[in-house]
């Protein structure tokens, strides 16, 4: 049905539409919500309306019959209505607590055949929610790590503290699979970055056949790429230079011209950042640091990268005080303590970042211990 007002009938229709009634008829008249258990909310409309949420851990990418159970639960809990949330999570809503007993009774039904539940509850408050992540191998051209892959691995073993509330606070984990960074790692408690480590290659036979070279010169931000020509079976082409000293393997230019391939199976690989976050609770919102600079892709599993992550969060559950974020407790220890506790090597590449006059003194006062 045409939403009044609308010109044009492109794009997806206008969101009101999917609300449940009780949402529409509570909307901006909520009295107050609180979490009852992991993964279940209740809000309360000051006429006295209550709305219970179910939050389950989903996948990023789902197959057509994952999605039609998903839509096969709603219809007969929900009236059909459902919600996403920004990190992957499917939230089931009910109006009634009878109904979110039977709710939450089908859910915890439903398994894979090896036994492990389909639809875990979660992923609120003190515990870790879903890993908000990008496209990795499956979908994009210049990944230096997959997504689904090492996102599957880290949740695996972090996956108790999405069912409950253990932590301090909440802990926010993100994955970028390269700098481009479609995902939430510069302002996450912990990012995982793909990075490539080597300059592109340049395949002279098709520079001139695939690519705007004037398009790829001007794609790099270290002005590392000039046109040239070079002879190629006896005939001179048109193509471009690398300066390598000057490359910092963002990919930008393989982007412009898919005759400079960055992806390398040795060269690529992932860093953790840590401490990053968008509250303001305690302290003003922070970006993320880098405080593991490499670790191989190493598929299928990546255990090195669980195992760095795993230890952060288990020391942030020690000795962290109630309420603080990762980089709040960092920040309080003291970086020089962090990397005593994590046992990470640190070098005087890491926890440095942007130019921004709060952020890039870490390194550089007479404090700094290392
Ligand atoms: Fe593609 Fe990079 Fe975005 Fe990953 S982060 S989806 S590789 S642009
Ligand atoms: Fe320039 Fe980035 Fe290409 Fe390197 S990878 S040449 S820095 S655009």
């Amino acid at each position: 049905k045409p939403m009044e007002g609308r010109i044009t009938d492109i794009g997806p229709r206008e969101f009101t539409e999917f609300l449940p009634p009780v949402i529409k008829a509570n909307k901006g008249k909520w009295a107050y919500h609180e979490i009852l258990e992991p993964g279940v909310l209740v809000h309360v409309g000051e006429s006295g309306d209550k709305v219970f949420t179910v939050r389950v851990g989903a996948a990023r990418l789902m197959s057509v019959t994952h999605i039609r159970e998903i839509c096969e639960i709603a219809d007969k809990h929900c009236d059909g209505y459902l919600r996403f949330t920004t990190r992957n999570n499917v939230e089931f809503m009910t109006d009634s607590e009878d109904k979110l007993a039977a709710l939450k009774e089908d859910l915890a039904s439903r398994k894979f055949d090896g036994g492990s539940n389909k639809f875990p509850v979660g992923g609120t408050g003190a515990g870790i929610s879903n890993i908000v992540h990008t496209q990795g191998w499956i979908h994009c051209h210049t990944p230096a790590t997959d997504a689904s892959g090492p996102v599957k691995a880290v949740m695996d073993t972090v996956f108790s503290d999405f069912q409950d509330h253990r932590l301090p606070a909440p802990v926010r984990i993100a994955l970028a699979c390269c700098l481009n960074m479609c995902g939430a790692v510069h302002c996450s408690d912990i990012g995982i970055v793909g990075i490539h480590r080597k300059p592109p290659m340049i395949d002279h036979e098709w520079t001139d056949q695939l690519c705007e070279i004037p398009l790829a010169v001007a794609s790099c931000p270290t002005a590392a790429v000039r046109p040239t020509k070079v002879e190629l079976d006896g005939k001179k082409v048109n193509t471009i230079a690398i300066k390598n000293e000057r490359c910092m393997y963002c990919g930008n230019c393989y982007t412009m011209c898919p005759a400079l391939p960055i992806s390398d199976g040795e060269g690529d690989g992932v860093v953790i950042m840590v401490g990053g976050k968008v509250s303001n609770r305690i302290s003003e919102p922070k970006f993320s640091k880098v405080v593991v600079a490499y670790i191989p892709n190493e598929t299928p599993r990546w255990p090195t990268l669980t195992k760095d992550i795993k230890k952060i969060v288990d020391l942030y559950a020690e000795h962290a005080n109630k309420y603080e974020r990762i980089g709040d407790w960092i920040e309080r220890i003291g970086w020089e303590k962090f990397f005593e506790l994590t046992g990470f090597e640190f070098s005087h590449h890491l926890i440095d970042d942007f130019r921004d006059h709060a952020y890039y003194t870490w390194r550089q006062t007479t404090q700094f211990k290392f």
